[in-house]
């Protein structure tokens, strides 16, 4: 039979832990509206981030919007092309104009030099991006952000679990914004979850995230629907005991690709920070085409010819995009354009074996002489 390794597998408990998890919501009927679940999971968050405040919210995507909106921000917001579509979206459904920063080719994050030439009087927040779990320069943004009276909002869809000189991540800027979505590293099926230190904004995002009803016959904010459910809050709630043995699991793959793959010249694996301790939540490889001898487009095909399926994440870059080429121009970051050309993830999933980790850095290590 032909391999077939798809680039991603959702983690899950088993089905009985999972039922015995969702039991409890036929006894009380409780389905959504900050239920037992979604409460028990805020807490448990709280804890094991080492975060003081966690909101949680239907998707990592809404999530960012009502930071966004919560903070009553107006103007130009500083961020970086090479994410997801979701960042810049929500800065745009929020009624806020992108102002694109290019990234350091390090580790991919926001190019702290580079963001202060972009500060205008109309500028209000930074949202930067702890790309692949890479840990943003979250000194330099500080620093930046206190000099100029600038909010910090970061995306830190990747970063769940991590820590930064032995502090949780999520304590820096004023909001982080989690994703829980199915296919990230902690999932509760759809979700994602604000994080921040500022007691004020508990009250505020509460209402913000159901109406703005503050009460039976009082509406106080202009606000969405973004909670979440209490099925997704018991997947949260599974997932959050078996989250260590995840880590423990991905950490050796990591290690197994890490020493398979550090004899392929122009094959750059992602750097790691002393810092930081990882949650490995994706497996990134930027090739040097001078120095393989191959593109980053040839070794995608060559995988998928071989049952492996990589993902060109992210390409293709924000300001390339349909909806945005228009208004941009990528040239303008061109460190982020070069990366996104060349960048891929390979497959990582809880239960992907040894054996197809062997098999995948095979695929690079039979075309290490593609340049020679
Ligand atoms: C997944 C992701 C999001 C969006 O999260 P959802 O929970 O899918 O809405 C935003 N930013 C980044 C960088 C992501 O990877």
């Amino acid at each position: 039979m032909k391999k077939s390794i798809p680039v991603i597998k959702s983690s899950l408990p088993s089905f009985e832990e999972f039922i015995e998890e969702i039991r409890p919501i036929w006894e009380s009927r409780w389905l959504t509206n900050m239920g037992a679940k979604h409460n028990e999971l805020e807490s448990k968050l709280k804890d094991f981030l080492g975060v003081k405040h966690v909101s949680l919210m239907v998707n990592g995507h809404q999530g960012l919007e009502l930071a966004l909106q919560t903070l009553k921000l107006k103007g130009e917001v500083i961020t970086t092309p090479f994410t997801f579509a979701s960042t810049t979206h929500a800065i745009v459904r929020s009624g806020l104009k992108p102002v694109f920063c290019d990234i350091n080719p390090d580790n991919y994050t926001i190019d702290v030099d580079k963001i202060e030439s972009l500060i205008t009087d109309k500028t209000c927040a930074i949202v930067p991006v702890h790309v692949y779990g890479n840990i943003c320069d979250v000194e330099r943004i500080e620093e930046i952000a206190k000099k100029h009276n600038l909010k910090v909002i970061y995306d830190a869809a990747h970063a769940f679990g991590e820590t930064y000189k032995g502090k949780g991540v999520l304590g820096f800027g004023d909001i982080s914004m989690l994703s829980f979505h199915a296919t990230k590293v902690y999932h509760t099926i759809e979700g994602g979850a604000l994080c921040y230190n500022d007691d004020d904004l508990v009250q505020k995002l509460f209402l913000m995230r159901d109406f703005g009803i503050l009460d039976e016959e009082t509406v106080a904010e202009v606000g969405s629907n973004t909670k979440m459910n209490e099925f997704c809050a018991a997947m949260g709630l599974c997932n959050l005991r078996h989250f260590d043995e995840t880590i423990q699991k991905r950490k050796a793959l990591v290690n197994l690709y890490r020493d398979l793959l550090k004899d392929c010249p122009g094959v750059k694996l992602n750097p790691v920070n002393p810092d930081v301790e990882e949650n490995y939540c994706y497996f990134p490889v930027v090739i040097d085409e001078e120095k393989t001898g191959y593109s980053r487009d040839e070794m995608f095909a060559n995988l998928k010819e071989k049952g492996v399926n990589a993902r060109k994440y992210f390409y293709p870059l924000i300001n390339d995009f349909d909806c945005y080429k228009d208004e941009y121009d990528s040239n303008e970051t061109p460190i982020a354009k070069r990366i996104s050309k060349s960048v891929m993830t390979l497959p990582l999933y809880d239960d992907l074996t040894e054996e197809d980790v062997r098999y995948i850095c095979s695929v690079f290590n039979e075309w290490k002489s593609k340049a020679l």
